[in-house]
């Protein structure tokens, strides 16, 4: 290590900005320079829903481990500034009509006690003690989740949720905040403490004896070269193109995500709801007559088909709302602006009245909608990369799918702890670009199933 490292973080989305904070925050590191194409935390991390959960029933304890660092050192930052963040802990409810998901539910709810997301709750009686989550702050010490299966306490606790609601699982660490606010609040302390910031193109690295030297960036006035002991990459849905630049080739591919918004004038969506996510497949819920109108129309023949279980949403501040109903699975090249799904406010807002009849007042088109969205970049794991990769001097910080606003102040920190050779959290190994070289890991990934990806 050298003493005075000198940084050169490609990417200003809240990855980039979180490795920088941690870097300066934590270990001190004075000589940072961050560079972006576009505005910082423009591209993809002002579009997330902006919710976290501490809740991986995954195969093993990492990935609760690391977010529940990340969710530590995010509240925090809460504290820190008087809750700027808007942080609450509302909770998710992951909810269900069909009775043979019961069991599902209830494995879930184990298995992630298990890896350390707190205990599983059963609640399957009417006068079972089920404590409701705060509507605001944080300030609450309840974690792993209550599993409710007697329909009259579903009714007393969550009455906006669809009568044939027969069993939801409550996860408690969780909830949403501000990730413009976090974002800002770290690129506001990166900027106070020194940090340069440039606009331009990454287009180049330079090696010196297979160890990173320079960095080359193509900006409004002209090409410009930064000296580097240190890169990290955090491109985001660009993270290959910026890596095929050292030839480091990294196993992540790009799925399309969008999400509404709208006003919620008629106030469907309770404000005190917590983030809702239905676990059934479903037909979009529309009357004989509109079905009979539909069926022969080829624009909208696909609207009465089965539609995939996970639509999900929230309120959001004083009037809006938020859904997000999104197909997974298929890879795609990502291109800006994205490209136009049509129909697709309608289809979201009449999924997630599947779950929340009131909805069903807007009959699928709400006041205001505004659809955007962006790429999760993902491993076939849904796991992120952390740690060096390629020459001698880089670092990698990327395929933060769909949690890498709530993964992003560990994620900041483990990143830094390997540019400094800190000592790394159990936790590092998971996450290393490294760990495809052990065959044991590939074929372990078989029976992984999709990483709890919502
Ligand atoms: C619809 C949707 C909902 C989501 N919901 C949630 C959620 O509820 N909770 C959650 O935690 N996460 C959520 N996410 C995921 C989260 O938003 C992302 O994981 C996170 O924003 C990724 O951050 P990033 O910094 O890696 O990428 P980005 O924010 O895309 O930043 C990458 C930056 O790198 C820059 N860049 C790339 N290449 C170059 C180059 N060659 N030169 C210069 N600059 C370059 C880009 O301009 C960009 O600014 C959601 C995502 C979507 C799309």
């Amino acid at each position: 290590m050298t003493s005075r490292p000198k940084v050169v973080i490609c990417g200003a989305g809240i990855a980039g900005v979180a490795a920088a904070y941690s870097l300066m925050t934590t270990f001190g590191v004075e000589d940072i320079t961050v560079v972006d194409q576009g505005h910082p935390l423009s591209l993809t991390s002002d579009k997330s829903t902006e919710a976290y959960r501490n809740w991986w029933p995954g195969p093993d304890w990492e990935m609760t481990a690391f977010m529940d660092r990340s969710l530590d050192l995010i509240e925090d930052i809460a504290r820190a500034t008087n809750n700027r963040i808007n942080l609450n802990r509302r909770g998710y409810v992951f909810a269900t009509a069909d009775s043979s998901k019961i069991d599902f539910l209830q494995t879930m709810s184990k298995t992630a006690e298990a890896r350390g997301a707190g205990a599983a709750r059963f609640h399957d009686t009417a006068n079972s003690v089920y404590m409701p989550s705060p509507e605001h702050g944080f300030n609450f010490e309840l974690t792993g989740a209550d599993i409710i299966t007697d329909r009259s306490l579903i009714r007393r606790h969550f009455p906006y949720l669809s009568p044939e609601t027969v069993a939801l699982a409550h996860v408690r660490r969780a909830g949403w905040f501000s990730a413009q606010q976090l974002g800002a609040a770290m690129y506001e302390t990166v900027r106070a403490r020194g940090a340069t910031v440039a606009r331009g193109e990454v287009i180049g690295f330079r090696m010196r004896a297979n160890r990173v030297d320079t960095v080359d960036v193509a900006m409004s006035n002209g090409r410009r070269s930064f000296d580097a002991t240190h890169v990290v990459l955090a491109g985001g849905p660009f993270q290959n193109k910026l890596t095929s630049l050292l030839d480091v080739a990294l196993p992540i591919t790009a799925e399309r995500h969008r999400k509404v918004s709208f006003q919620d004038t008629l106030s469907a969506m309770p404000r005190s709801a917590p983030m809702m996510i239905w676990l059934d497949e479903q037909y979009l819920p529309f009357s004989d007559d509109e079905r009979a109108a539909m069926a022969d129309d080829p624009e909208f023949a696909h609207f009465l088909g089965k539609f995939p279980a996970g639509v999900h949403g929230r309120p959001d501040g004083a009037y809006a709302a938020l859904v997000l109903f999104n197909h997974h699975g298929d890879a795609v090249e990502p291109t800006f602006p994205l490209p136009e799904e049509p129909h697709y406010a309608e289809i979201a807002l009449r999924g997630m009245a599947t779950m929340v009849p009131a909805l069903r007042v807007y009959n699928g088109r709400p006041s205001r909608p505004y659809v955007d969205g962006g790429y999760y970049m993902r491993t076939r794991e849904n796991r992120p990369l952390i740690g060096p990769s390629g020459p001698e001097g880089v670092f990698v910080s990327c395929a933060y799918s769909g949690f890498g606003i709530m993964a992003s102040a560990a994620a900041g920190e483990l990143v830094a702890s390997h540019l400094m050779e800190a000592p790394l959290p159990r936790y590092a190994p998971a996450f290393l670009p490294s760990r495809y070289q052990d065959p044991r890991y590939c074929s372990a990934l078989d029976a992984w199933g999709d990483g709890g990806q919502l």
